[in-house]
């Protein structure tokens, strides 16, 4: 996006402080949370629904299998919802959400990011009258057609009514307390934000972090795997040891293992960025096997480390 230029300074500064200071930080962190420690931060199966998970009397989040993660927050003024799956099961969930919400209307929709995954509700929400939020390069990226590069896909841009209504570049209230803010590190895409309901002290991220294998890496619209080691650094900073935070994939976790995900993440920036300083190229990077002790917890990671290889020279060389 425009601003990419004005921030590739920043970010890369930052990113040296960040990687600097990750390497003493999380030495100690484990790895693997305790059975307890993962039962308290997952809450409870709403009976009859194993799709609906229960993480305060009015806050749900919603996992469709296939589908990314959707948070849902109920109260008499109406419904508050992070992400809104894909357009596929749009009819379910909008039954879904009647049902918990007991007919309420949405209010407020947050898109973390430009997917489909997140932005599937959009088009019937945005008719509907709902306050659509979302990083003003979010909003950018919905409003052009996009080929990743890569494989080809392609992704139309979304009609008027389906665009957020209501963006922002830092940070933002709702008047109900409800927090949110812009990740700039660009873990995964340049439009990356986060929403903190603080009232029941659950943080949602969206695709900044991923809980569920290795992270995509959409070096096409902004994201690289500097900000992966950036956003697991920096959200740390809005989360204590109670809070429960909700990525877009896999399952509820808490600090302790964002902090994991941090120090793991650090150490694969510095190889891949040694193995950038070397010359080398992305099959090679692959060939490197630069996440061989992670790889038997996160899975096969020859795609993502090529992505993330090729985010390197998206991200250093933006105009290439
Ligand atoms: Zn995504």
């Amino acid at each position: 996006m425009r601003e990419q230029q004005g921030l590739t300074l920043t970010r890369r500064h930052l990113l040296k402080g960040v990687v600097g200071g990750a390497a003493g930080l999380v030495l100690g962190a484990s790895r693997r949370v305790s059975a307890a420690a993962a039962q308290a931060v997952s809450g409870t199966t709403v009976p009859g629904n194993s799709a609906v998970q229960r993480l305060a009397d009015n806050l749900f989040v919603l996992q469709l299998p296939g589908e990314a993660n959707l948070v849902l927050q109920t109260s008499a003024n109406g419904v508050v919802l992070v992400d809104g799956g894909s357009a596929k099961v749009a009819d379910a969930l909008m039954k879904m959400i009647g049902e918990l919400s007991r007919g309420g209307q949405v209010q407020t929709l947050f898109n973390t990011h430009w997917h489909p995954e997140q932005t599937g509700l959009n088009e019937a929400l945005g008719k509907a009258g709902t306050t659509i939020i979302s990083h003003e390069n979010t909003r950018l990226w919905l409003s052009t057609d996009i080929t990743w590069s890569w494989n080809g896909q392609q992704f139309k841009r979304l009609p008027k009514v389906a665009q957020p209504n209501k963006t922002f570049y830092s940070t933002g209230q709702l008047d109900s307390g409800i927090r949110y803010g812009y990740i700039p590190d660009a873990a995964h895409t340049d439009g990356d934000m986060y929403v903190y309901f603080p009232t029941q002290n659950v943080l949602v991220v969206g695709d900044a972090v991923s809980n569920q294998g290795w992270p995509v890496v959409d070096w096409q619209t902004g994201g690289w795997i500097g900000g992966i080691a950036g956003a697991t650094q920096r959200l740390q900073t809005l989360a204590n040891a109670d809070t429960r935070i909700v990525p877009a994939r896999g399952a509820v976790m808490n600090l302790a293992e964002l902090k994991a995900q941090a120090t793991m993440y650090a150490t694969i920036y510095d190889r891949l960025t040694t193995l950038l300083n070397k010359g080398r190229g992305p099959s090679e990077a692959v060939a490197a096997k630069p996440t061989k002790e992670f790889d038997a917890q996160m899975g096969n990671p020859d795609e993502f480390v090529r992505r993330a290889f090729e985010s390197l020279w998206a991200y250093l060389s933006p105009d290439a």
